[in-house]
């Protein structure tokens, strides 16, 4: 927390609206779109239900299939499940760890050839890393497939001076405890199209007819942000370029540290790419460390009670959607093997990073 959030708190008590509506919901929507550079936002209980309202925008059905970043967190797959649709799952590339634009042309080719109705693309920005998001935009419309951007971790990063969160048709972000700001828990879905947004607020609030009694003609959600939570995200609004500092100076710690040291790479990032760097993420070559594994560095820290973990475990390996379609090569499930995330809050002090590194060196010898 940044200090400014009580204020917003304290004022939603203060007038009573503690509600899922309210001022902090409509000052925090507003803070979003201005920073995001897109037109409309509407704030949503996580970027889960964010995911899933757009989905339901978008007509997703039992007899579709969506095609999904397969190196990510489930979350960004699970909406397409409760939709009843099927999720096809596309391999990363090297450049940026995100969704290959090759391999996704390829999946969409295919998949239509096998007479199957293609709604919509998700594509992620990992660990808050631009995703090739021109080439991806190109594909999408050259097969008129909206695309979903799922910048869940990718606030405050941009790609071409442009942020994250404004290229999709319909594009969410999440303040979960874990993100780089947070709401407690949270979530928002942005887009240039005002219609969609509204329709969005509408849906996320039990679809209410508009009548004096409860009419509903619709299936409604119940997904609107609090407006206690918004109160704390207007207040982290204030802080998140300080945070993206924060998180990229850890990066460039860690980097500095292992300069020169061809046994540990860090995730690249382009030439005009501004990531966010949520978290510090490297890949171990075993080769060179002489059998020295992601896996040995990892218990080897968490015997320093540090905590460090794999990179996500990708979605065509995940035993709840073995079966589903996969399009690539080996890219993904390279990088759960040999990749590793580093601590990367945005507290670190010198003196925890110094420690970090230490174990870090000490173990690869
Ligand atoms: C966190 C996350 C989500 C889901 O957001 P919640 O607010 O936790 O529901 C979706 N996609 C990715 C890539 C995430 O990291």
């Amino acid at each position: 927390m940044s200090g400014h959030e009580q204020k917003y708190v304290q004022e939603a008590f203060e007038t009573n609206w503690v509600a899922p509506l309210g001022p902090n919901v409509d000052g925090f929507e507003k803070d979003l779109s201005q920073y995001v550079g897109v037109g409309h936002a509407a704030a949503l209980s996580s970027g889960t239900a964010a995911l899933h309202l757009a989905l339901v925008m978008l007509g997703v059905g039992q007899e579709d299939v969506v095609i999904c970043q397969s190196f990510t967190f489930a979350a960004s797959a699970n909406s397409i499940v409760y939709q009843g649709a099927t999720p096809v799952f596309v391999d990363s590339e090297w450049q940026t760890w995100n969704i290959c634009p090759e391999v996704l042309e390829e999946a969409i080719k295919s998949e239509r050839a096998r007479g199957k109705n293609v709604k919509a693309v998700i594509a992620v920005h990992l660990y808050g890393m631009p995703a090739k998001i021109d080439e991806i935009i190109e594909v999408c419309a050259r097969y008129e497939v909206p695309l979903i951007e799922d910048a869940a971790e990718g606030l405050g990063a941009s790609w071409k001076g442009r942020k994250l969160g404004s290229f999709g048709k319909l594009n969410i972000l999440s303040f979960n405890g874990n993100k780089i700001i947070t709401t407690s828990g949270g979530g928002a879905l942005l887009s240039e199209d005002e219609a969609l947004i509204q329709q969005s607020r509408f849906l996320a609030t039990q679809a209410r007819d508009n009548a004096p009694h409860y009419q509903h003609s619709q299936i409604g959600y119940n997904y609107r942000m609090s407006n206690v939570c918004a109160g704390i995200g207007r207040g982290q609004m204030q802080v998140i370029d300080e945070r993206v500092s924060q998180r990229r100076a850890n990066f460039e710690w860690y980097q500095q540290a292992f300069d020169g040291d061809e046994r540990i790479a860090f995730q690249p990032e382009r030439e005009e790419s501004y990531a966010n760097r949520w978290l510090s993420c490297i890949r171990v070559d075993v080769v060179k460390t002489k059998g020295v594994t992601r896996e040995t560095l990892r218990v080897a820290l968490a015997s320093e009670s540090i905590e460090a973990c794999p990179l996500w475990k990708p979605m065509h390996l995940q035993p709840v959607f073995e079966g589903a379609p996969y399009y690539g090569g080996q890219v993904a499930e390279t990088l759960f093997d040999d990749g590793l995330c580093l601590p990367s809050g945005s507290n670190l002090t010198e003196d925890d990073l110094q420690r970090v590194t230490e174990v870090l060196k000490r173990t690869l010898g």
